[in-house]
């Protein structure tokens, strides 16, 4: 497993690569554009050269996820803030691909009273369209949501239907945030527990659609249905469940990527990245007990 964060992109760019780094990250996530703003220009020519030489440099950086900008609801009824969701996709998948970044992490959005089936149809229509609109070279992951309001996204039923919609388009694949897993209600407490939640997954969605780890411990109890995070080991989510969810035999070749405050609050740092192999090691060591 390849242990990462998010870091800041910042008006340097490959920057974020440096920070990385200095944390002991091997795999990175940034943002391609403001997260809060609709307008993402296009990564200029010279910052992409910057990144790309200063990727020969940070050799241990082994993968690039890009989150999309928060705004994004490709699942609303509201037309206007449809179409500005699909450009700024098609912006935030161009910039990413130009990057040569593994994946665009996207939040399938909330339905706002139109109801799950339709926004289910309407998004699984528009995810093949942004793909090909940016010429995309990386894949889109759906990130499980917490649940909160009209979310779509919070079972793997859920996900597993906007994928099938769209042909199963080979393009699209699935982020498994753990904050979000617990906040939805799906537990891991125990090794019976996390092997059913993988065996779910494999069966509902497919293993081979599952392109990256999201790595956050949760300030809200199990099943409370909100989107918070927590560093690794100050939250609701016990050691031992998260130990065993990461260590599952299934997950070997993923990144875990921390969207964690950090200590100082200024996000993900070599702290938690140390947790979090250390919560990794544990869980390696209570399967071997098990056999
Ligand atoms: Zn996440
Ligand atoms: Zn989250």
């Amino acid at each position: 497993m390849l242990f990462g964060a998010h870091v800041r992109g910042g008006s340097d760019l490959a920057g974020a690569l440096k920070r990385g780094s200095t944390m002991a990250a091997e795999s990175i996530q940034i943002f391609v554009g403001s997260p809060r703003a609709w307008h993402t220009p296009l990564i200029s020519e010279d910052r992409l050269e910057n990144w790309r030489s200063e990727r020969e440099v940070y050799r241990d950086i082994r993968s690039v996820f890009c989150h999309a900008t928060y705004l994004i609801n490709l699942a609303s009824p509201d037309a206007a803030v449809y179409e500005q969701s699909f450009n700024c996709l098609v912006i935030n998948l161009t910039n990413a691909s130009l990057i040569g970044a593994d994946a665009v992490v996207l939040h399938p959005g909330s339905h706002r009273g139109q109801g799950l089936e339709n926004a289910i149809t309407q998004l699984a229509k528009a995810i093949p369209l942004a793909l090909d609109a940016s010429d995309a070279t990386c894949k889109l992951l759906l990130e499980n949501s917490a649940g909160a309001g009209s979310s779509v996204g919070r079972t793997f039923e859920q996900l597993a239907q906007v994928i099938h919609h769209t042909g199963s388009d080979e393009r699209v694949g699935v982020c498994l945030d753990t904050q979000h897993l617990w906040a939805a209600g799906i537990s891991f407490l125990d090794i019976k527990e996390v092997d059913k939640v993988i065996e779910s997954f494999k069966r509902i969605i497919g293993l081979d659609k599952l392109g990256c780890i999201h790595l956050n411990d949760s300030k809200v109890p199990f099943g409370a249905g909100v989107d918070r995070h927590a560093n690794l080991g100050e939250g609701f989510i016990p050691e031992e469940g998260m130990g065993l969810l990461l260590s599952h035999p299934d997950l070997t070749n993923l990144a875990a990527v921390l969207e964690v405050p950090g200590e100082s609050g200024q996000g993900p740092d070599r702290n938690n990245i140390v947790k979090a192999k250390g919560l990794y090691a544990r869980g390696v060591a209570a399967r071997r007990s098990f056999h």
